[in-house]
């Protein structure tokens, strides 16, 4: 099917401004998006979508338009525990409470702001331009994405029961490249990711008394130090992992051995069978270390399983078609997969239907050629080029979805009168 999408308004540039600096100034933490959450559905109401509350702070709208197919669009609305050093007139000070009670700042510093203010203009555009298409449009507005637990939140919550089952899922990301451009991946497109918390159980004793001690730091050390054989020595030659251990923490005093020692791993793969094989090895070698130290059984906790993100390969190339017209056949980037992680493929797995996302670029050809790198996602320092970011966001979210509900046929250009 043609994808029409009329040029719009400038109008339309100045209300996503607005909705964005809004959403920028006022970043919350995953599964704490309560007042973004109302600010949400607030909106949506007021374009008249059917709207429901899931999974604690996600919210739900649906946009029906007589017969037709189903399509589903997600957008992410958390923010970072991140103090924000843009400058921007419209930073964040805005401050959260993590799980173990620290105050900490709180930044967009992933730009789902811009995958918010995009989703809303989508539906604003699709509620008055009801000709343009027919069908059903489920917006999912995702809480907690940085944590792994929001889409499992929207589904334990019932996200399939009360939202009319679509037959694709679409979602996209900001990230530091060029606006306009878009990069996708076919199949796999990010990683599986495994973070585990663990905590060696030693004896504590005086840094004198050694052998009255079992040393969970010596212990640690060989544990991390022999995790670094997993991946090297375990898996295949042509597979990709990794295994990285993020924090260590042990002990408070230099002449005290101490009870126990904590620390954290990160485990990324892209297939199922090097997940299963990576796992058990980092368990067996916990297990076997321990052992080894005569310390007892280590305590692992899981603290978050993020699925991989898997591009059904016909609906990404139809897509890729749809947005070199949108877009421009040069500004659409195949690319291999990234380890990054991400959850949204779960909102389509648990439903088996495809999905397809991908990454858009966040800065002008001006900025990236001003400095030597450009802020990525996670940056204090990440600011995107807020307007053709989000014109570009715009036209490939609509191009995704009116490829699936669209009626028109005709010229294709950008919502907002071009955006490259
Ligand atoms: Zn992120
Ligand atoms: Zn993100």
């Amino acid at each position: 099917m043609t994808v029409t999408l009329p040029s719009t308004h400038a109008s339309t540039t100045r209300s996503m401004q607005k909705l964005y600096r809004h959403l920028h100034a006022h970043p919350e933490l995953s599964m704490q998006e309560s007042e973004t959450c109302k600010f949400l559905t607030r909106r949506l109401d007021e374009l008249g979508l059917e709207t429901f509350t899931c999974g604690g702070t996600g919210v739900v709208g649906i946009l029906r338009n007589g017969e037709g197919p189903t399509v589903a669009y997600r957008a992410d609305t958390d923010g970072l525990p991140i103090e924000e050093e843009t400058g921007l007139d419209y930073a964040s000070v805005a401050r959260g409470t993590l799980a173990d009670g620290t105050d900490v700042p709180t930044m967009h510093g992933c730009g789902h702001d811009t995958h918010m203010t995009v989703a809303l203009t989508v539906a604003e555009y699709l509620v008055t331009n009801r000709s343009a298409w027919a069908g059903t449009v489920v917006f999912i507005f995702q809480p907690g994405e940085e944590t792994g637990a929001g889409a499992l939140a929207m589904l334990a919550d019932g996200l399939w029961d009360r939202a009319p089952r679509p037959e694709i899922v679409y979602g996209q990301h900001v990230w530091p490249g060029l606006a306009g451009t878009i990069d996708i991946s076919s199949g796999v497109a990010m990683a599986m990711a495994d973070s585990w918390r663990v905590t060696v159980h030693g004896r504590q004793a005086h840094g004198s008394q050694p052998d009255q001690s079992i040393d969970p730091i010596v212990l640690g050390a060989h544990i991390v130090v022999r995790l670094q054989t997993v991946v090297s020595r375990e898996v295949h030659p042509m597979k990709a992992a990794v295994v990285t251990v993020g924090t260590f923490h042990g002990g408070l005093k230099e002449n005290i051995i101490p009870a126990t020692a904590e620390f954290t791993v990160n485990v990324r793969t892209f297939d199922l069978e090097v997940r299963t094989r990576v796992l058990d090895s980092v368990r067996r070698m916990i297990t076997a270390e321990a052992q080894a130290s005569g310390a007892p059984e280590p305590v692992i906790e899981v603290l978050s399983t993020f699925p991989r993100c898997y591009n059904d390969p016909a609906a990404t190339r139809q897509l890729i078609t749809e947005l070199g017209g949108t877009l421009g056949a040069d500004a659409v980037i195949e690319v291999p997969p990234v380890m990054g992680s991400e959850d949204f493929g779960l909102l389509a797995e648990a439903i088996g239907v495809p999905s397809v996302y991908w990454m858009f670029g966040g800065y002008s050809q001006q900025t990236i050629d001003a400095s030597e790198t450009v802020a990525g996602n996670h940056s204090p320092h990440f600011a995107p080029d807020s307007e053709p970011a989000l014109a570009a966001g715009l036209t490939a979210a609509l191009t995704a979805i009116l490829s699936q509900v669209g009626t028109l046929a005709g010229t294709s250009g950008s919502p907002l009168g071009g955006t490259k």
